[in-house]
């Protein structure tokens, strides 16, 4: 925790992480080589959403994914299949998390951000329970959508209609476009989570989602439907750009399972004595609590170009705060 005497922002929070929230130096200028190494080793060198998402991806596939042959025509027993591909690792990891955090207390307070546990009894929520009502609006309305916008790529691909790529045909660009997916992912989340803020839009997209000021794992895609329908589109970037199957179960679960990560409130998941991986995102965190703020995601820093970067300063809650009652006025 931080001296509240340096950053009054530190009271308003269990944990407070130090020295402004950090953005990718990719985009930094002059560039930094060694800090963009830091940053892409830190994400894909150790347990964090990205590399959580890639082996999960790959045991879908080695083990779980239908042949792309079978997926010609539209038939119960594949598309059955892709859905459990969706269920069985959102009720692991978000089931899980929420189980070692929240109830278990695996690691008490650790690097908690908000003091405050998730709510109960409050008719805000479906259900009146924080809880019960994020597995509905996650296992009800945005699986369902992600299946059905699933069942379409695959099947245009089983069928030919979009362009397929091999690993033996394309290796290199089956390499370039994994890596690439999440930053896709990134841009097309910011947009689109701009588009929900609209005051107009806001209370029919996105109000649900933001129930959540306090966030836990199931938070993480407590979507409305319509904003699924929405939030979902960014896989039908497969229908144009080259792809393998494996791509699309990398997108997929970069898409449902790295959001149980970044809302599990919690910065660190320690192991023993030690920080064993990166969870819990205070970009994203700051904008459950503030709401006009950080709209997209630190890999691609639109919020700094567009002037709604909060660095997890005092003054940059006044100003958030300035800017959300000029926008609803
Ligand atoms: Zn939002
Ligand atoms: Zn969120």
């Amino acid at each position: 925790m931080t001296d509240t005497t340096q950053n009054p922002e530190s009271a308003r929070w269990h944990y407070h992480p130090d020295g402004p929230v950090s953005l990718n130096p990719l985009f930094k200028w002059p560039p930094r080589p060694a800090e963009v190494l830091k940053w892409y080793s830190g994400a894909w060198l150790q347990i964090t959403a990205l590399t959580l998402c890639l082996a999960l991806a790959v045991t879908a596939y080695a083990f779980f994914f239908p042949p792309l042959e079978s997926m010609q025509s539209f038939a119960p027993g594949w598309m059955f299949r892709i859905w459990l591909l969706n269920m069985v690792p959102q009720i692991l990891v978000a089931g899980g998390l929420h189980w070692w955090l929240y109830m278990r207390k695996g690691q008490g307070m650790y690097k908690k951000f908000d003091r405050r546990d998730l709510t109960r009894n409050n008719g805000t929520f479906t259900f009146r329970n924080q809880v019960l009502d994020n597995i509905w609006w996650t296992l009800g309305s945005a699986m369902t959508v992600a299946t059905v916008y699933q069942w379409i790529i695959y099947w245009a691909m089983a069928n030919g209609y979009v362009p397929t790529i091999t690993w033996s045909g394309a290796p290199v660009w089956f390499v370039v476009w994994m890596v690439f997916i999440p930053m896709w992912s990134g841009l097309h989340f910011y947009w689109v989570h701009r588009l929900e803020h609209h005051p107009k839009l806001y209370k029919y997209l996105h109000a649900v989602h933001h129930r959540n000021v306090n966030i836990g794992p199931w938070s993480g895609i407590s979507n409305h439907w319509y904003e699924n329908l929405l939030y979902f589109t960014t896989y039908f970037i497969h229908l144009i750009v080259p792809s393998h199957p494996l791509h699309v179960l990398f997108h997929a679960s970069f898409q449902q399972i790295s959001p149980v990560l970044s809302h599990s409130g919690f910065e660190k998941l320690k192991a023993g004595d030690t920080d064993a991986a990166r969870a819990g995102d205070f970009f994203h965190q700051l904008h459950h609590r503030y709401f006009e703020c950080n709209y997209g995601t630190s890999e691609i820093p639109f919020d700094k170009w567009f002037g709604t970067y909060h660095d997890g300063s005092a003054e940059a809650t006044t100003r958030t705060r300035a800017y959300k009652k000029q926008m609803y006025t």
